[in-house]
């Protein structure tokens, strides 16, 4: 999908040090595609002690990607060998891992270092980990991912329960599951999930909804034998893939965002509907699951079984508030206490943190803190003002959807690189996008992101910011696509010769 980028001036070369935070998918793509470009001087600092960001962070029973899984892989190393459409979290790991040793990178990532300050000073970012590490760089990737900061509910008690209870992204393998009185609160795609896994594990499995969400059928079923063997061609492998069928559905996923009364919103609110009338068999159930919103007002929940697994003998969905939590389990608002065993908090993530709680300093001391004061914001997802030499791998506002956050990322590293060359050809010291460039463009995008079903949908997703704006690419896919194939060079400013 993405070509190699050159740009005029690439062939001087001035040697720059690239520092990348983050071995997430993102900080991998980086790191690859620096190299490819022939810059070597380049370290990965990781805070934890593995690559593989949300894959490395979840490992709740059930994790699985709904991004169908041929697409979710580099384009550069494509993984004949998934074994399901959609691949289960340990084996998007397992991906990840090969391609970082593949492409030689593992002597580039320093693991178990924490960034917690970065510093414009003299044309370099200064950086200082939590280790006491201190390092230097003329060029600073965040590629920090979106989710990665657990949302705690505030529920009342929540340390008083003598059971086991944690988030679903710090799931506790040592908690016995087996024959437990399991509470799963939240049905987001990771309750979803969770809940179909554990079912059937469980002597009791409570699904605690706040919120009754649409569910996308999906078949799941895993590829035989032969199938993988076929995909051993490239020619069969980009078949199964069919891009224009998989372009257009990300298109019609689209339009459906920016047009409620499009055919897509139409069409996929029929499907759903269509696999709630026809999966679940109690009516007083079917009511409970019955959605209060508009279609992808909050991100579309797709799942093979959820609906089946909801009406196990074993399973309780529970919509009564919670009142609070208690030594022996939830006491929700008619006074009733649901007696558990193991409490799972699939409540999401703070989807605001970005870098942060690192504290990054720009030119003349501008503080990122005081500039996402009200909600983060970048031109175009990758860029800011007053912090040159500074870009973002799925940055604040991009399009985070139903959508390869993989491709994604390759075609903000193929804007990025554009950037990076003029660095690197020695034109210039500094480079970042103006402030007129940011706020016309958050103007714009503020504008077009209060006509979409995320802003009118009657729904409170973690789309949203903190002045209920939708906080994502409000616009068409193949409109991410054009902006991304050049930068507008009038929208950066550049600063020094070296
Ligand atoms: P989420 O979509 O933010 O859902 C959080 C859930 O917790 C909601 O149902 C919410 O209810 C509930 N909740 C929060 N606080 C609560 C409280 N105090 N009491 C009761 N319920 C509470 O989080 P998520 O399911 O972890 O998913 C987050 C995102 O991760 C997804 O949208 C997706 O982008 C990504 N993800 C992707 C996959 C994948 O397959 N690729 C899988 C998992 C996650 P309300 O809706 O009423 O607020």
């Amino acid at each position: 999908m993405t070509e190699d980028v050159r740009v005029e001036g690439d062939m001087a070369r001035k040697q720059i040090r690239v520092v990348v935070l983050g071995a997430g998918m993102a900080g991998i793509l980086a790191g690859i595609k620096l190299r490819e470009a022939g810059i070597d001087d380049v370290t990965i600092y990781e805070k934890a002690d593995r690559i593989g960001g949300t894959w490395r962070e979840n490992t709740y029973p059930g994790l699985t990607c709904d991004t169908p899984s041929h697409h979710y892989t580099y384009s550069f190393a494509r993984n004949p060998d998934w074994s399901r459409y959609l691949p289960p979290g340990w084996e998007i790991q397992q991906y990840f891992e090969q391609v970082t040793e593949q492409y030689g990178l593992y002597d580039c990532i320093r693991f178990n270092e924490e960034a917690v300050r970065a510093e414009f000073l003299d044309s370099r970012w200064q950086l200082t980990f939590k280790s006491g590490l201190q390092d230097s760089a003329d060029l600073l990737i965040a590629a920090t991912g979106v989710l990665h900061v657990p949302k705690m509910p505030a529920i009342p008690g929540i340390s008083d329960f003598e059971g086991a209870i944690f988030h679903s992204a710090r799931w506790d393998h040592s908690v016995p599951l087996d024959g437990k009185k399991i509470a799963v609160v939240g049905n987001g795609s990771t309750g979803v999930q969770i809940v179909s896994a554990l079912v059937e594990r469980a002597s009791l499995l409570e699904h605690y909804q706040r919120t009754p969400q649409w569910i996308m059928p999906v078949d799941n079923t895993p590829y035989t034998a032969q199938q993988r063997a076929a995909f051993q061609d490239p020619e069969v492998l980009e078949a199964e893939m069919d891009f224009e069928n998989f372009n257009h559905a990300v298109d019609i996923y689209t339009q459906a965002i920016i047009d409620e009364h499009s055919e897509g919103a139409t069409f996929m609110a029929a499907e759903c509907l269509k696999n709630l009338e026809q999966s679940v068999a109690d009516p007083e159930l079917r009511e409970k699951l019955r959605p209060d919103h508009k279609p992808l007002c909050y991100r579309l929940v797709w799942s093979p079984d959820f609906y089946k697994a909801i009406q196990h003998p074993h399973a309780a969905l529970v919509t009564e508030g919670i009142e609070r939590i208690e030594a022996a389990g939830i006491r929700t608002c008619d006074g009733v206490l649901h007696e558990l065993d193991v409490i799972a908090l699939a409540t999401g993530f703070h989807a605001d943190a970005f870098m942060r709680p690192m504290k990054i300093i720009g030119r003349n001391g501008v503080d990122l803190d005081d500039v996402w004061a009200d909600s983060p914001k970048a031109y175009l997802a990758v860029s800011l003002p007053d912090f040159p030499n500074f870009f973002m791998l799925n940055g604040p506002n991009g399009p985070v959807g139903n959508f390869p956050l993989i491709a994604i990322a390759e075609q903000q590293w193929r804007y990025i690189y554009q950037l990076v060359a003029k660095l690197r050809s020695g034109e210039v010291d500094e480079i970042s996008c103006t402030h007129q460039a940011m706020e016309r463009f958050e103007e714009e995008r503020g504008a077009a992101a209060k006509k979409t079903v995320w802003y009118n949908g009657g729904c409170h997703s973690w789309y949203l910011n903190a002045q209920g704006v939708p906080a994502s690419w409000p616009w068409t896919y193949s409109r991410f696509l054009d902006e991304m194939k050049a930068p507008n060079w009038e929208d950066f400013e550049c600063v020094g010769k070296a």
